[in-house]
């Protein structure tokens, strides 16, 4: 019995003996299966061609990748905290160095998911330091493809962790949520994003889609709440998904003018 992990988007499941049928979370319009279909690895295998590749961002904060390219390719944060540290998102892998770095950084106090896309092998990261809770928006429920105990699912708009705030914004999920962080970046504020708003390839801006690689986009309505939601939140910089999209200060104008510019092209 294996817990298969899916290859194109790097979900993994609940145990079976053989690969599911299909993967719910690429089969969605959101996501896609590639042309040559649908493959499935596990994380022993994984662990022999692949590795954490960990990254300073900043002081307090450390991205995480799996190096060479797996699954989307999404980074996951390492947030250094004054109540004990914060796993943001997550990656289909856990490896040994990882896993004793963390520990000798004091261990995770959560993880904190924030939608689908990213919820990856987020039962054996649980576990492997004991079972440490898992917060994710019960509104994206249905998406969850491994259950543990440890899993938190939390209602309505805001989760308090510690000092952060796990901010519903809605939009690509119902669940999509956003971390804030107002310790970092020397008190001035950080904000963890996910693909709830994506950082785009200038560095300039953040986008919104219900799907990136479909190219589906999101209306005005649901824009604007999105901005509106974060508004009253402070922070500088914002830390997207993906290697090297990090929106370096001026974060709370950078949101409203995206909106504003992303607002204006759709409905001209
Ligand atoms: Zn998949
Ligand atoms: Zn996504």
């Amino acid at each position: 019995m294996t817990h298969f992990i899916c290859i194109t988007c790097g979900t993994q499941f609940r145990e079976g003996d053989r690969p599911p049928p299909t993967c719910p979370i690429c089969d969605d319009d959101r996501q896609f299966v590639p042309r040559s279909g649908q493959e499935w690895t596990e994380m022993a295998i994984l662990g022999q061609t692949h590795a954490v590749v960990w990254n300073e961002e900043a002081e307090g904060i450390h991205s995480l990748q799996i190096s060479p390219h797996f699954g989307i390719g999404q980074r996951a944060f390492l947030i250094e905290g004054p109540d004990g540290n914060i796993l943001w998102d997550c990656l289909s892998l856990v490896d040994e160095a990882s896993k004793a770095r963390i520990a000798a950084m004091g261990g995770l106090n959560a993880i904190a998911i924030s939608h689908p896309h990213f919820y990856a092998s987020m039962a054996e990261w649980s576990m492997a330091f004991g079972e440490v809770p898992i917060h994710v928006h019960a509104d994206d429920d249905q998406w969850v493809q491994r259950t543990i105990a440890a899993l938190r699912p939390w209602t309505g708009e805001t989760l308090q962790i510690g000092r952060a705030t796990m901010i519903r914004c809605g939009g690509h999920f119902d669940g999509s949520s956003v971390l804030h962080c107002p310790w970092l970046d020397g008190g001035r504020g950080a904000l963890f994003v996910g693909d709830t708003m994506q950082v785009t390839m200038d560095r300039k801006f953040v986008s919104f889609m219900r799907s990136y690689p479909n190219l589906v986009p999101l209306n005005a309505s649901i824009v604007k709440a999105i901005s509106e939601t974060v508004r009253p939140y402070r922070f500088q910089t914002i830390h997207g998904a993906f290697p090297g999209r990090t929106i370096e200060r001026d974060g709370n104008r950078v949101v409203e003018r995206s909106a504003e510019r992303y607002v204006k092209a759709i409905t001209g």
